[in-house]
């Protein structure tokens, strides 16, 4: 399988655009782009608590480069809360197993289930367009 350097395999996407701290005029302290691989290194990690030999097997990268990867997400999210900033969720260089859409009105992504050939509407805005913007891998 020929993959692109530096493109790392997500299968989680957050369920969100972003995080804004509470009681802070976020144009005065700014945003920290938090990318979708750095979302999925801490979801292994972080929140499903596997080692790093783990997370980087499903992320489809080596460990130092996993290592380097997650110590930066560690470090956005540390410096949103230090800093008081919004976190911006941004895709990022990716690829996935799974099918990933983003809606044409409102810009939210999300992973299509796969179980269902049609997807019903926007979780966010309730519109019906979307558009692919990451095709699952065919093995
Ligand atoms: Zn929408």
């Amino acid at each position: 399988m020929g993959r692109k350097k530096g493109i790392n395999k997500v299968n989680h996407i957050p369920e969100f655009f972003g995080y804004k701290p509470v009681g802070k005029n976020n144009i005065q302290t700014g945003e920290v782009d938090f990318y979708f691989e750095e979302y999925e290194a801490m979801y292994y990690v972080d929140y499903m608590r596997m080692n790093y030999d783990e997370a980087a097997r499903a992320m489809g990268m080596s460990k130092s480069a996993f290592g380097r990867l997650i110590i930066k997400a560690r470090n956005k999210v540390a410096t949103a809360f230090v800093e008081s900033r919004a976190i911006n969720c941004v895709v990022g260089e990716i690829y996935s197993d799974e099918r990933i859409l983003e809606c044409t009105n409102c810009y939210f992504k999300f992973i299509a289930n796969k179980d269902s050939i049609h997807v019903e509407s926007c979780p966010v805005c309730g519109k019906t367009k979307f558009e692919d913007i990451i095709k699952p891998i065919v093995k």
